[in-house]
């Protein structure tokens, strides 16, 4: 099932059936079931690469790794990718790959050695430049090192460390951009500025702990976070530096609260940075605050959608919220292409800009057909790869 519902869609913008009829599967999917031996011991990951559209440029997308990752889950994130990249005016087109495997059950060599295979088997696309990955859930710019290891090519993957070809402000850039959407559409919605917000964030992986990281230094109330081990909460706040000096929450001593009631804390501001589907028709019933930022990808149901709809609380979507870490990525690819270095602040401006241009085209859509966030963010997004496949006379 598609994310995006292209026949509301097509209430709002003009849209022919062909460019539905295209957008509505994925342009090419490929499946290996990676196998490695490691101290005796078979080990096998079922892998998924998808290119959702490929109109505006050259699939991107992360690579996800994680026990519960599908063809379905894997399809819809490039689906995402796709629109992503078109509503913030980014030349690339959507794609995303998934290994199903547990990151955390597997060393660092077998790992590295499972990356390779993963290059050895989808490599033509990566060497092509037909498909440039970056890190996703559960990989890290170590991984991509491994696969610029074999690939030799700065520009065939993005996300690598700073110092291998890598962007000064890479790690950082989806938090980044989180936080500078939360900053915008708390004004505007809220009537609040940064240093007056309260925020609740689930997921303290790079885009949790960043996105609490910037807010935080700019003078919000960071009072909850949550990871896989724990939820920790502070009504006065929390010390953010400090945790910021462990990779995960399991060892902290701070004051705990059940995991699901982070996401219905009395907060202004809740901001999913895990998984997918974890706002559900119950959660959304119960969500205090007026605002939602959509930091992970499709951490929304169609159900939880609807009820936070008609409670009025608005959600500033997934496509546009954390577009931070593709924006980046376009600059480090950039930079590759050209051999030339990028300033951090560069990275941040540039971030700041593709953002709160395409923001600003969504609130206007938002203001003139009174629809929700997504629908316009949406919207706009199909418009711009429709036209484009129109340029290259698809359609
Ligand atoms: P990560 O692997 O670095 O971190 C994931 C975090 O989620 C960890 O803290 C983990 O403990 C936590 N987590 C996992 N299951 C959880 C659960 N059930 N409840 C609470 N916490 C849980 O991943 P990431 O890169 O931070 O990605 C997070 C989300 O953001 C994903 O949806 C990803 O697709 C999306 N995203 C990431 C980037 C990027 O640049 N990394 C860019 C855009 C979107």
């Amino acid at each position: 099932m598609s994310v995006v519902d292209l026949r509301l869609v097509s209430e709002h913008i003009d849209i022919s059936d062909e460019a539905i009829h295209l957008l509505s599967k994925s342009e090419q999917e490929h499946y290996a079931n990676l196998r490695i031996k490691w101290d005796g011991k078979l080990i096998e990951a079922n892998t998924y690469v998808v290119f959702h559209s490929c109109a505006r440029g050259p699939a991107k997308g992360g690579i996800r790794m994680s026990s519960h990752v599908t063809l379905e889950e894997t399809r819809r994130l490039a689906e995402l990718m796709t629109y992503k990249c078109a509503l913030t005016r980014i030349p690339f087109g959507g794609g995303k790959s998934g290994i199903c495997i547990d990151p955390n059950n597997i060393t660092a060599d077998a790992r590295r050695v499972l990356i390779q295979n993963y290059v050895h088997v989808f490599g033509h696309y990566i060497y092509k430049g037909t498909y440039v990955p970056a890190p996703d859930m559960g990989t890290t710019p170590s991984d991509m090192a491994a696969i610029y290891g074999l690939t030799h090519m700065t520009e065939s993957v993005t996300g690598k460390p700073p110092r291998i070809g890598g962007l000064y402000g890479r790690e950082e850039a989806t938090g980044y951009g989180i936080a500078t959407t939360t900053r915008m559409a708390a004004k505007d919605l809220l009537g609040k500025s940064t240093d007056k917000l309260t925020v609740a964030i689930q997921g303290f992986g790079n885009v949790g702990r960043w996105t609490a990281k910037f807010l935080h230094d700019w003078g919000a109330k960071v009072v909850a976070l949550s990871d896989i081990y724990k939820a920790v909460y502070m009504e006065n706040g929390l010390p953010i530096d400090e945790i910021m000096k462990s990779k995960t929450l399991e060892d902290s001593t701070l004051p705990e609260i059940a995991p699901n009631d982070l996401l219905t804390l009395p907060v202004d501001v809740v901001i999913p940075a895990a998984i997918e589907n974890v706002i559900t028709e119950d959660t959304a019933k119960n969500l205090q605050a007026k605002l939602v930022v959509e930091a992970a990808n499709d951490p929304t149901t169609k159900e939880g959608d609807a009820v936070l709809m008609s409670r009025g609380i608005n959600v500033i979507p997934d496509i546009l919220a954390n577009s931070g870490g593709v924006i980046a990525s376009y600059i480090e690819w950039r930079q590759g292409k050209s051999g030339s270095l990028t300033e951090r602040s560069e990275t941040y401006a540039a971030i700041e800009k593709q953002i709160s241009g395409a923001y600003k085209e969504m609130t206007e859509f938002v203001n003139e057909r009174k629809t929700s966030y997504r629908l316009a963010a949406h919207s706009l997004a199909v418009k711009e790869v429709a036209d484009s496949m129109r340029d290259r006379s698809w359609i």
